[in-house]
């Protein structure tokens, strides 16, 4: 137990590190433009999320909290809401939240 909380302790510091340095934080490369992660590790990451978020979707959980989704959905009734509104402003600001997408899908 200890030792989880102290590699766990490392690993955000050297995080902290690498981010404060402008590098990829997960491997120290130099990172893709405005991201805190390289090419490589970023497609990593994505499998990673995208994974996690496959298994909540087959439990049936809201893929943005541990709330039951609505049937036939992937998000809640509270994320649904949100979601809707995001869709919305981002048909209109498209451009600007083109970054933010990528972490929400
Ligand atoms: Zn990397
Ligand atoms: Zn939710």
């Amino acid at each position: 137990m200890k030792i989880t909380q102290q590699k766990r302790q490392r690993n955000k510091d050297r995080r902290e590190r690498l981010l404060a340095a402008g590098l990829c934080v997960t491997c120290g490369h130099v990172p893709s433009l405005n991201g805190q992660y390289c090419e490589s590790c970023k497609k990593d990451h994505k499998n990673t999320v995208s994974s996690s978020v496959k298994k909540k979707i087959l439990l049936g959980l809201c893929v943005n909290c541990t709330e039951k989704a609505i049937p036939g959905k992937k998000m809640c009734k509270n994320h649904a809401k949100q979601y809707a509104k995001y869709e919305q402003n981002r048909k209109i600001r498209h451009k600007e939240n083109l970054q933010l997408a990528e972490h929400i899908v």
